[in-house]
């Protein structure tokens, strides 16, 4: 397709799983055939109907589809405005053929030669010596129609090595409008979701940008699969397009269509590197396989699966999630939906902890009952990651079955919330009367039995601010080497006057919040570290040179919803926050984040002053 075209709503229909141009640098592996034109017109009708205009006829090698011509009618008729076709070529090299397709209303052919050389081309299609004439032979058919519009996919792959410049000049003579640098998949997701080895991309990509300065004169240059860092000053040639204009995707046996990009995007991540990238909105990160070749090491960041699905043990008054107007807590507990896909589960799952240590299992704090849990943790460890924390409520961890049931998946800790410093102020905030009681038996009975580790984390609430220094010293004596993470109150509503009201209801300020933990000896007995709070409060609060906030700003994010999909959001977390008056000539303003929007409509900058070093 022209990358002109980029914007146009797009399918991709995979007429047949048969070899042929199929190879690993496609995204999207085929399934099955199509079984016949029947089933192919509806699909093509449904296209129309969402509002498709571009339709790319794929395969595995679609030239092998019986029916190629007829479906090529099929679409001009149904009223595409681009009909393309991916293909090896080889098929073309009968002329009859190809007039046939073109007078059935083909307007694009993209060609995939994997060299230029007999040889090698031999070597990487194992299509035997004469394949490439036959190529050559359908891509001189084609330019008989000069309407026809020619692309070009050059694999990156050894069979191009060292030759790369040599065989864009050899294809530069056939008139291509654009030449595209294909880069292998990071992922064989036919062989449930395994991460491939991208050793050879690293091994080609000195070559790609020693060649790239010249490749240019020969043609419309454009890179695909690659990260636009990679490339340096060349990163503006990277169409990533699976990513950046991803359209749908009809697979064969069964005609079913999902969104193009579900397989590539939810396997990048994004790390530290790609805070502020200029290429983000039209990269999907770095890949598991990358993880061994980035030269600078990415900082640590967080990885999370968020099984958002069934009931919530709370209450809680601060929080307004529901479900269709029902709270979380009003649903029924025995009710789960969701069934992760576990191919999906095993790639993400690979290519994340290929940055991070840890995995946090999110959800609504039920996450201990969800079903198939152990399995998911066991995966999880099997996958790479050296630590699983489950975030729970704690209520039932005082049963030893089930924590000896999650050690040995491979549980290594869980995160519980805890919303206030005294039984009261808890029960008050998670509308649960004895919540507290049998939390503290759980983490009795988690200590009795010694292998998993327990982390907390609370709100900032005005209705449990004056507890929240008692919650430090609760802690620091019953599970002392344990850590307590502060949040900020925000909302992760859209905004309008009914959420802001909520808002201005619940968030203390900043004031208050530090007399209170002014009564705290410092430094603070356990490692308490703050989230979302400007650095000069967490300073106050937590009287350290400098604490620095614990939330990554960026992280790999998978998220299971009710409807078993599996969604990846690779999140720069933002808040909301800018810099105010207060913060003109604070050396800390370079790492902090200032004050968000939704506090100072509250309660003001009062509290907000530069940090002194
Ligand atoms: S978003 Fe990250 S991986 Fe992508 S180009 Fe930017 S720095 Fe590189
Ligand atoms: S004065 Fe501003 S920049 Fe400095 S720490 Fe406070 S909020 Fe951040």
């Amino acid at each position: 397709m022209n990358p002109a075209e980029k914007k146009t709503a797009r399918a991709v229909i995979q007429l047949t799983a048969s070899p042929g141009s199929e190879s690993s640098f496609s995204h999207v592996p085929a399934k099955g055939a199509f079984s016949g034109l029947k089933e192919l017109a509806k699909t093509l009708l449904s296209l129309r109907g969402r509002g498709v205009e571009l339709v790319e006829f794929a395969g595995g090698e679609p030239t092998l589809w019986p029916y190629l011509p007829q479906a090529v009618a099929l679409a001009h008729k149904a009223g595409f405005k681009t009909v393309s076709l991916t293909t090896n070529g080889r098929r073309l090299a009968d002329a009859a053929y190809t007039d046939a397709l073109v007078r059935a209303g083909l307007d694009a052919v993209v060609f995939i030669f994997p060299s230029h050389r007999p040889a090698a081309y031999a070597g990487a299609t194992g299509a035997g010596p004469a394949a490439l004439g036959q190529a050559l032979a359908g891509l001189r058919n084609i330019m008989r129609h000069g309407k026809v519009e020619r692309g070009l996919i050059l694999p990156v792959r050894e069979a191009l090595a060292g030759d790369l410049e040599s065989a864009v000049k050899f294809f530069g003579g056939f008139g291509f409008s654009f030449i595209t640098l294909a880069f292998d998949a990071p992922y064989d997701l036919l062989a449930g979701g395994a991460v491939r080895d991208l050793a050879e991309k690293y091994r080609l990509l000195p070559g790609v940008l020693a060649a790239l300065p010249r490749l240019k004169r020969h043609g419309r240059i454009i890179a695909e699969g690659i990260q636009p860092c990679l490339l340096g000053r060349y990163g503006k040639i990277v169409l990533n397009e699976t990513f950046s204009n991803p359209g749908v995707l009809v697979r064969g046996g069964g005609a079913e269509i999902t969104a193009l990009p579900d397989a590539y995007t939810l396997l990048g991540v994004k790390t530290s590197a790609c805070r502020g990238c200029r290429h983000a909105a039209r990269c999907p990160g770095f890949f598991a396989g990358d993880a061994a070749h980035i030269p600078a090491a990415p900082a640590p960041h967080s990885a999370a699966l968020d099984l958002q699905d069934g009931s919530c043990d709370y209450n809680c008054g601060f929080c307004r999630r529901n479900r269709d107007g029902v709270r979380y807590h009003a649903l029924d507990p025995k009710k789960y939906f969701a069934s992760p896909d576990r191919g999906l589960l095993r790639a993400f799952f690979s290519s994340s902890s290929a940055f991070s240590e840890n995995l946090n299992i999110w959800g609504r704090d039920r996450t201990d009952m969800f079903p198939g849990i152990h399995a998911i943790i066991k995966q999880a460890r099997d996958c790479g990651f050296r630590r699983v924390t489950l975030w729970t409520t704690g209520l039932r961890l005082a049963d030893r079955k089930k924590l000896a049931a999650l050690a040995k998946a491979g549980l290594t800790g869980f995160e519980i919330p805890l919303y206030g410093g005294t039984a009261a102020a808890h029960d008050a905030v998670t509308a649960s009367p004895g919540s507290f009681a049998r939390v503290m038996r759980g983490l009795d009975a988690l200590a009795a039995f010694g292998k998993l580790r327990a982390d907390f984390h609370t709100v900032a609430l005005k209705r449990n601010a004056a507890t929240l220094p008692a919650l430090v010293e609760l802690l620091t004596a019953r599970c002392p080497g344990s850590r307590l993470n502060l949040w900020h109150y925000y909302s992760d509503e859209p905004q309008n006057p009914e959420v802001s009201r909520a808002y201005a209801a619940n968030v203390p300020d900043y004031k208050t919040l530090i007399a209170a933990f002014a009564r705290l000896k410092k430094p603070l007995p356990l490692e308490v570290r703050t989230a979302m709070f400007p650095l000069c409060v967490a300073r106050r609060l937590l009287g350290e040179p400098l604490p620095p906030s614990y939330v990554a700003r960026s992280f790999a994010l998978l998220i299971c919803n009710e409807r078993g999909a599996l969604h990846k959001s690779v999140t720069n977390a933002e808040f909301g926050e800018r810099h105010v008056r207060a913060c003109r000539g604070c050396p800390a303003a370079a790492d902090c984040a200032g004050v968000m929007e939704e506090y100072l409509k509250v309660h003001g900058e009062a509290g907000i002053r530069p940090v002194r070093r």
